[in-house]
């Protein structure tokens, strides 16, 4: 298994009390729980403090997660991950979507519009990320440039190997905050990567990643969570994903 911890600002890890999950999906998009369903593991779990589901392209479930914040012991934010050209970037604490397809830079202004926190994720991986990854590795600066808020620099469901390792060779000396995440498409995914910092709660997160105060720790998914999802990828299912999720209904909220 791989684990790591990356910490940036100096801080003692002793301090950072909280963990947070900021990347997960439901079955609104590729991922097999319901938002209900994950809320329910969490509490179960009781490891994490801070959650954001983060469906691909649609906030309507993170946007009903996070109206159920107060039943929970755990703090609930709501968050989306945007499909951008070249990259994926996770936007937090926004309420209207975001339209994919724009360039990184444009995805991130519209993110901070909505006063939200953007992060990219998986900066190492090729397979989304396609030319970009040379680009980090040779200019890093160029995610200052683009006022990216936060690189996840572990991503506990990576499909390239060295994806993490590489995300932590373009963070070496860039003075962004780091997360840590799951990626999680299955329950038992969840917490398998997370973000450390100061705090509790949901505003403390915020704080942290707004003075740099992070650190990203996790292992890698289990055998089990890869063949769940990949038993779970059926054609239907890919066009399913495939539909805007303007076509799409939406999440009914349940009260039991
Ligand atoms: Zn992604
Ligand atoms: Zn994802």
């Amino acid at each position: 298994m791989i684990s790591l911890s990356v910490i940036m600002g100096g801080m003692n890890m002793d301090v950072l009390m909280g963990r947070a999950d900021l990347h997960m999906h439901t079955c609104a998009s590729d991922g097999i729980p319901s938002a209900k369903q994950i809320l329910e593991y969490v509490e179960r779990q009781g490891v994490l403090d801070v959650i954001a589901i983060t469906d691909h392209d649609r906030l309507d479930e993170s946007l009903w997660a996070y109206s159920q914040r107060d039943r929970y012991a755990f703090d609930i934010i709501p968050g989306v991950e945007i499909s951008a050209v070249r990259g994926h970037v996770i936007g937090l604490w926004v309420s209207e979507l975001i339209p994919a397809g724009l360039s990184i830079p444009e995805t991130v202004a519209a993110i901070h519009e909505q006063g939200g926190i953007a992060i990219l994720a998986h900066p190492g991986e090729v397979l989304i990320n396609g030319g970009h990854v040379l680009r980090y590795l040779r200019t890093p600066s160029v995610l200052v440039q683009w006022e990216i808020d936060a690189v996840e620099v572990f991503n506990a469901g990576t499909m390239t190997p060295g994806n993490n390792v590489v995300a932590r060779r373009i963070m070496r000396d860039l003075p962004l905050p780091v997360v840590g995440n799951s990626d999680a498409h299955t329950l038992s995914a969840i917490g398998r990567g997370w973000t450390r910092f100061a705090g509790r709660t949901g505003a403390d997160l915020r704080t942290a990643l707004l003075e740099g105060h992070t650190a990203a720790e996790g292992q890698r998914w289990s055998i089990t969570d890869y063949l769940k999802l990949s038993l779970n990828s059926t054609p239907i299912k890919r066009i399913r994903s495939s539909v805007p999720s303007s076509l799409m209904t939406p999440h009914v909220a349940t009260t039991d």
